[in-house]
């Protein structure tokens, strides 16, 4: 995280904190917890929300609980579990002996709404669920009392029982708070706590056939863990006069402080979990951890270090205020961290072959370059230069226009970290189609110099043809070419078609051959890349382009 202290100011629950422990308020440190529920991969808006849970308590002591909040059996899955246990842990974040889930609870809840309906706080209403819904009334008008809301506390108690016992079918009854229909607020018009389900649960099995619903379950699963500060999102806001009513109502003697902050929103991508699943499971991505998607396993797989996502949360900091960030200021967190910690190498995207005419047709000379321009630490590597070697395609030009300091018919361009070529003759085929260039080099012009002091303008990156390593490279870019992809009819129709752009032609330098899956480099000019998994039969290498050298997008982001 930055010690950046402007960011550090703009935290509100950062000075909130501040002043509890000033007053004594807090004596012995800070509980927050992550309360992510296992029905999909973790994104950068969960790790907005994991920074600051997690990050408080490193602050000001204390620690944060990695609760899974599974109690719709409906949609969730042990996959989604681990895979968010393997995403916190790659954030960087601890959770060894704070890991719990909402399910371990489920005992405890129940006995706690059996207490609210001993005070008559609680009754089970027949009435569907779409019944309830269409008696809730709406933000101008009061909601009608249920016929069954003045059940006796003993026939409340029965009908829960055999709830609880499965003697019921689900949509029949449910288990309602009694707060006020007539309340400003919905969330207070007799909010559903239980329901029944009939599903198998993926850690209680077939034990339960009621689960307690978001309102009941959060906060008591928040005072049981003795957790001081719950951190949500502001959809809550208007849930907390609930989740005060609750701990106000049973006989928990820990309350926890609920404080609301913005989501994070980024532009040119969906965080919306429904969405993600429909991407996923209709193809339109390659699984969860596609690198395309903002999900931490894309995030990881495309090479973006969990510092620079840590670094990216710090930036933006917690407000009260939602807005919309952009995806801008993420990738250049990616940069910044890159520049300083990818080594660089050489690879040429799309080959053009240029015969060196006067170099030896046996000889390998190898350069001595280093891995890095501003850290010495980073050593040094040997890359060979041979008489057959490839550049750039874009970097020559038959009538190039003024400033063009590569290379044409004719003129002159330094190789990077070697000689001065110059072109001397450009081979094509019957159609005109160009093949190669025939080019001489500067024997004299090795380390920067020039034979005879003559300025060289451009330098170009290049490979060995003879020694060089195949490999292939995918071109990623953002994923939608829409600023609100989520806001569209169809955000589907937003997919950049650009977004993934598979060139198989690259050649790479050979020590590319060694690198890690997860390996990160800058390939000279072209961008930062990440070594892909090795899936295909054939060995062959992959690398996918973790961010480009510069924003191309801020153009048209800010026309
Ligand atoms: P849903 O409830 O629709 O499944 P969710 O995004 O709320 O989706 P959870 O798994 O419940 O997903 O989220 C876990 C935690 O992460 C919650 O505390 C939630 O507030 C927080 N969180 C989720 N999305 C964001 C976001 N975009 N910005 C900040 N925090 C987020
Ligand atoms: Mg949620």
């Amino acid at each position: 995280m930055s010690d950046n202290g402007n960011s550090k100011s703009s935290n509100f629950i950062r000075h909130i904190v501040t002043n509890e422990i000033a007053s004594n308020k807090i004596q012995h440190g800070i509980i927050t917890r992550f309360p992510p529920e296992p029905n999909g991969f973790l994104h950068i808006g969960h790790a907005k929300s994991m920074c600051l849970n997690f990050g408080l308590p490193l602050e000001f002591s204390g620690y944060c609980n990695l609760r899974f909040d599974d109690t719709n059996p409906d949609k969730e899955e042990e996959e989604y579990t681990e895979a968010i246990k393997a995403d916190v842990k790659w954030l960087g974040f601890d959770f060894k002996g704070h890991l719990h889930h909402a399910s371990d609870y489920f005992e405890q809840i129940y006995k706690f709404a059996c207490e609210l309906i001993e005070h008559d706080k609680a009754y089970v209403d027949d009435q569907s669920v779409e019944q309830i819904r269409l008696t809730r009334g709406t933000l101008t008008t009061a909601g009608i009392e249920s016929p069954y809301r003045n059940r006796s506390v003993k026939e409340n108690l029965t009908l829960f029982q055999r709830m609880y016992d499965g003697k019921f079918g689900e949509g029949s009854h449910v288990l309602r708070a009694k707060i006020d229909m007539a309340s400003p607020n919905i969330n207070l018009r007799d909010p559903t706590l239980y329901r029944i389900k009939n599903t198998t649960h993926h850690r209680t099995g077939d034990q339960w056939h009621i689960y307690p619903l978001y309102d009941l379950t959060h906060c008591i699963s928040d005072a049981i863990e003795g957790v001081t500060h719950s951190l949500c999102t502001l959809e809550f806001e208007d849930h907390r006069p609930l989740y005060d009513w609750v701990l106000n109502n049973i006989s928990i003697d820990c309350h926890p402080q609920q404080i609301e902050f913005a989501r994070l929103e980024l532009n040119y991508t969906v965080t919306s979990k429904r969405k993600l699943h429909q991407l996923v499971t209709e193809g339109y991505v390659n699984g969860w951890g596609d690198p395309r998607l903002p999900t931490l396993k894309g995030m990881r797989k495309r090479g973006y270090p969990a510092e620079a996502i840590k670094d990216f949360c710090e930036r933006i900091g917690i407000t009260k205020k939602q807005a919309v960030i952009d995806t801008a200021v993420l990738e250049n967190c990616v940069r910044e961290n890159l520049d300083t910690n990818a080594a660089r190498a050489m690879v040429v995207i799309d080959p053009i072959k240029v015969i060196l005419t006067n170099f030896p047709d046996s000889e390998t000379e190898w350069i001595e370059v280093p891995n890095h321009p501003k850290n010495e630490a980073f050593g040094k590597r040997k890359i060979p230069l041979t008489r057959e070697i490839y550049i750039e395609r874009s970097d020559f030009m038959e009538n190039p226009p003024k400033k063009f300091h590569r290379l044409s018919e004719r003129s002159e361009v330094r190789l990077r970290y070697g000689y001065a070529i110059t072109c001397e003759d450009v081979v094509r085929d019957n159609n005109g189609n160009l093949i190669e260039l025939h080019c001489t080099y500067d024997a004299q012009s090795g380390g920067g110099k020039t034979s005879d002091g003559r300025k060289i303008k451009g330098i170009i990156h290049w490979v060995s043809a003879t020694l060089g390593q195949s490999i292939e490279v995918n071109l990623i870019d953002r994923l939608f070419n829409a600023e609100d992809p989520a806001s569209a009819e169809n955000f589907l129709e937003h997919i950049n078609p650009n977004s993934l752009i598979k060139c198989d032609k690259a050649v790479g330098e050979p020590s590319l051959k060694e690198a890690k899956e997860g390996d990160t480099f800058q390939f000279e000019r072209l961008g930062y890349f990440c070594r892909g998994e090795q899936t295909t039969a054939e060995n062959t290498i992959v690398f996918n382009r973790t961010v480009t050298l510069r924003d191309t997008w801020a153009k048209i982001t800010h026309s």
